[in-house]
């Protein structure tokens, strides 16, 4: 395994976060937010180490965010990757980075990139057959259309947090016996999503192909894609989830770049019909091995398996712009809610409780089937490496504080 000259953790094989990895974020420094690389526990600053070591990309990172360096391009992310390799297993730069690493304890998180355009799509047939039959247990659990493209809806890119941030227990309309009602939410929900950073747009009318989603696309992270399932179910019909999904979605602080992803690709899972033209990935599949882990208040409640999507992310990319649809910059899209065929691999409390029917029990003795003010959720997710590393996507955090009073 390749090592780097930092002491710690980061040589650890099974350390998400050794050199194998490198993801991307912000960090704060002296009031300033920096781009920078993580290393192990630390963060090596971008800025200081380009300026020193790779000034014709130094500009990338004079910002405040990664919005330059993603809209840079594949050839820029290649040297940059390649570079801070170098750098960080190469003893003769470590007089000059170690002055430039900071340790990540206490530091606070930053939403590393504008979000541009949010969409969800819902690329689990696991997940979608499980809703289907929560939700119209008489008919058909997938409906016609979702063999045949990956369904999604476009969401609100304004309400993305970074992972840490709190997340206020959103009020509003419900259909209750007596008719309609207004409150809090009393069917808070969880939703486990990888999401996919776009680094490169494309052009309107054009679509994106298949086979150029390396080239667009930059990196994922985890994504949590809190869902309000009272509002959501008396809101969605005919125009799908609103109000009941847009108040917050969390994403991890570390963006994981494709690059680091090569040794995670998998086989796609079998599909029928095949796709069309269009999404037709043979021999080419961009399905992910990631291993992702849930855990509400320190308890590991789901480990959803991501290489059971049915859809993947390069397919979503397709689809997305097969209208002539144009991508940009920091666009972000989710994967839709990542649950496996058992019943500790379900990425929702929706799907962990059958709907509230089978409430769960944690150690604290507490019955629920949804979420409790106060309660906190991580998501955590590791992939395949090189000879034998593991490779990580950023944890994303966020605790539920309660719902603002009053009813109006
Ligand atoms: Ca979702």
């Amino acid at each position: 395994m390749t090592r780097t000259w930092l002491g710690g953790a980061a040589n650890e094989p099974d350390h998400p976060f050794g050199v194998s990895t490198l993801p991307y974020g912000v960090v704060v420094t002296g009031g300033q937010p920096q781009p920078a690389v993580r290393i192990g526990d630390s963060a090596l600053l971008l800025r200081p180490a380009t300026e020193a070591l790779l000034p014709e990309h130094a500009g990338l990172f004079a910002g405040g965010n990664l919005d330059a360096f993603l809209a840079a391009g594949h050839d820029s992310w290649v040297d940059v990757r390649t570079a801070v390799t170098g750098w960080l297993t190469d003893d003769a730069h470590r007089e000059l980075l170690e002055p430039l690493l900071i340790p990540l304890a206490g530091l606070p998180a930053v939403l590393p990139f504008s979000v541009a355009d949010y969409v969800d799509f819902y690329a689990s047939e696991h997940h979608a057959r499980n809703v289907g039959q929560i939700f119209r247990p008489d008919s058909d659990s997938l409906l016609p259309n979702w063999k045949h493209l990956p369904v999604g809806y476009h969401g609100r890119a304004g309400t993305v947090v970074v992972s840490g941030a709190d997340v206020r227990r959103p009020r509003g309309q419900r259909k209750g016996a007596e008719g309609v009602e207004f409150g809090p939410s009393k069917s808070l929900d969880i939703e486990a999503e990888v999401g996919f950073v776009v680094g490169v747009g494309s052009s309107q009318g054009r679509p994106a192909p298949i086979t150029d989603f390396t080239r667009h696309v930059f990196g994922v992270v985890l994504l949590n894609d809190w869902s309000a399932r009272d509002i959501q179910a008396w809101e969605y019909v005919p125009l799908g989830p609103f109000l009941g999904k847009s108040f917050a979605t969390s994403i991890s602080a570390w963006i994981t770049p494709l690059a680091a992803l090569e040794t995670a690709r998998a086989p796609a899972v079998p599909r029928e019909p095949a796709p069309l033209p269009y999404l037709d990935d043979t021999g080419d599949s961009w399905n992910l091995d990631l291993s992702i882990e849930v855990r509400l208040n320190g308890e590991l409640i789901s480990r959803p398996p991501f290489a059971a999507m049915y859809w993947t992310g390069a397919q979503m990319m397709a689809h997305m712009t097969v209208n002539g649809a144009s991508l940009r910059t920091g666009d972000l899209f989710g994967s839709g809610t990542v649950s496996g065929p058992e019943r500790d691999q379900r990425g929702s409390l929706l799907e962990l409780s059958w709907g509230g029917s089978q409430p769960f029990t944690l150690s604290d003795g507490f019955a629920r089937s949804y979420l409790a003010d106060g309660d906190e959720v991580v998501m955590t997710a590791t992939a395949p490496g090189p000879e034998g590393a593991r490779i990580g996507i950023a944890e994303v955090r966020g605790r539920i504080t309660s719902a603002l009073d009053g009813t109006g």
